[in-house]
């Protein structure tokens, strides 16, 4: 006899994950990413898919979106452009990242 194997949901555990983290308070993914165990890229791509079936449900993912520390500049609330390296306004790298939230 041999044990049944528990099945393979990583990605599903890993989105669950994030979902509990996002329902309490607005979390770069830097935080999100020490908080579930994966790395930034990792849990910026599981934000597309979770943003996805939230959308589903009728609600959304807020973006709190990236602002440069120096002037103030902001950028999109875009996934894709959640981790600027410099502003594009005046150049700074001192850019404080993206946050997200569970919208209603
Ligand atoms: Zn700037």
């Amino acid at each position: 006899m041999t044990e049944p194997k528990p099945p393979p949901a990583r990605a599903d555990t890993a989105r669950t994950r994030l979902r509990e983290a996002l329902s309490d308070e607005p979390l770069s993914a830097r935080e999100l990413s020490q908080r579930v165990g994966l790395s930034e890229k990792e849990v910026l791509e599981h934000l597309l898919h979770v943003a996805r079936s939230l959308s589903t449900e009728g609600r959304s993912l807020d973006i709190l979106p990236a602002r440069c520390k120096s002037c103030s500049f902001h950028f999109e609330a875009d996934l894709a452009r959640a981790r600027p390296s410099r502003c594009p306004n005046c150049k700074a790298e001192r850019i404080e990242a993206a946050r997200f939230s569970v919208g209603a």
